[in-house]
């Protein structure tokens, strides 16, 4: 049976994103200067390089680095590898960065870039001169207290060692070991963190579990499903699972698998690993039809795959009555109306998966310390922050009866606009 790709389409998700801003600056009257600053990307950093391919031929790739606002610190966010990294991706990745690490409370601005490819059709050694030559074409344009790549899709704690690599390489001698931490979500013998791993996935039911314990909502026993298998997903599913809720459903791009007595994310994980990452195919559990995917009768969905996943199109299918954005931007601006109409709880993005962040942010403080933190120690501090940005959140939505979203923006953009009118614009 041929499987549908699952959508990738992310039009205009630039667009969305000033839609979703422009709502809560209009809610809080943000000031205009502000707002116009904020409006806007600072800089737009594309390449074009040449590498050598196994067969000795030259293929030129496209890479991207778009630095939204540093207003609040170093840029900061995940380099993806992924044929739909355009311009207009990296702008509203980059911007979401932004509200992120505002919202969190991090000392970082926001930043967001890739690679235009599909990882899948290069060997290893491919992809490691492809991520150096691109390291190498930024140049000084990132750095450990200027801008800070982390993961994102498709890359992972291999590309993050290769990147800093290349770049501490390219550096003096006497500054090699000083700028390891230009990148973060390396392998922990490399300086990674412990956790980091995890932190994203973690981070999302960190965040449905405050949600769960506000609103007397019992996860035992709850169904769910989870869109993309990749670090997100499968950790999300892991934890998920420890709190009693249980995993049915599953899509990632080789389809769509469904068992209602539950799917074990440990066996699905070394079934991908024997399958060359696929998920279809897993023994326990039937293929359904892509389409179908959102309209599965579950509880909780969570997006943990690509932007723009829930559309017009498939909204009203949606029976769950908890959505965790685990990915950016998984649901189209009209398609959270339709939704809020009906009620349904969206734990927003930059909220949801801020775990990551936050996990780059202890690595980069244990690089800067030349200290080893231990997994619980971090696994808490997570937790921690988070807790406090769900309950600022939670609070703010109710001051202004507004969804989560917003107020999640609401909360970032107080915290960037009261910074503004301390500062100042130079000159
Ligand atoms: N790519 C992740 C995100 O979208 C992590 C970014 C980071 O750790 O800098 O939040």
């Amino acid at each position: 049976m041929k499987v549908e790709k699952i959508n990738t389409k992310k039009a205009g998700m630039y667009e969305n994103v000033l839609k979703q801003f422009n709502k809560a600056a209009d809610i809080v009257a943000l000031n205009e200067g502000v707002r116009k600053i904020l409006s806007h990307t600072n800089n737009e950093i594309v390449v074009h390089f040449p590498v050598k391919m196994d067969s000795g031929e030259i293929e030129i790739f496209t890479g991207y680095r778009v630095q939204h606002n540093n207003y609040l610190g170093p840029y900061k966010g995940g380099l993806r590898y992924h044929p739909t990294v355009d311009i207009d991706a990296a702008r509203a990745l980059a911007a979401w960065m932004t509200w992120k690490t505002a919202l969190v409370g991090l000392p970082y601005g926001g930043g967001k870039g890739g690679i235009k490819i599909d990882p899948k059709n290069y060997t290893k050694s491919e992809l490691e001169r492809i991520t150096r030559r691109f390291v190498y074409a930024l140049g000084d344009n990132i750095g450990p207290d200027l801008d800070i790549p982390a993961p994102d899709v498709n890359t992972n704690a291999q590309v993050m060692a290769w990147i800093a690599d290349t770049y501490a390489s390219i550096k003096s001698m006497a500054e090699r070991q000083k700028n390891m931490h230009v990148v973060t979500g390396k392998p922990v013998g490399s300086g990674g963190l412990e956790g980091r791993d995890r932190a994203t996935g973690f981070g999302v039911v960190s965040i449905i579990h405050e949600w769960a314990v506000q609103n007397n909502y019992d996860l035992e026993n709850k169904t769910f499903i989870v869109q993309g298998f990749g670090n997100v997903g499968y950790w999300a599913a892991k934890f998920l699972g420890q709190l009693g809720a249980k995993l049915i459903a599953i899509q990632d791009i080789s389809g769509t698998i469904l068992n209602e007595k539950g799917i074990d994310p440990d066996q699905l994980l070394n079934y991908t690993r024997i399958n060359g990452g696929d998920i279809v195919g897993f023994v326990d559990s039937r293929l359904m039809a892509n389409q179908e995917f959102f309209g599965i009768d579950c509880d909780i969905i969570i997006p943990a795959a690509l932007g723009n996943q829930i559309t017009t199109e498939n909204c009203n299918d949606i029976k769950a009555t908890l959505i965790a954005e685990g990915a950016n931007g998984p649901l189209e601006v009209e398609a959270e109306k339709i939704l809020l109409d009906r009620e349904v709880v969206i734990l927003p993005d930059i909220l949801c998966n801020a775990g990551g962040v936050i996990g780059s942010y202890y690595e980069w403080l244990q690089n800067k310390r030349s200290e080893n933190w231990k997994l619980d120690e971090v696994l808490q501090k997570i937790d921690e922050k988070l807790s406090d940005a769900f309950n600022k959140v939670n609070s703010t939505s109710m001051e202004l009866s507004t969804d989560f979203r917003t107020s999640a923006y609401v909360v970032a953009l107080r915290r960037l606009e009261q910074t503004y009118l301390e500062r100042g614009v130079f000159p």
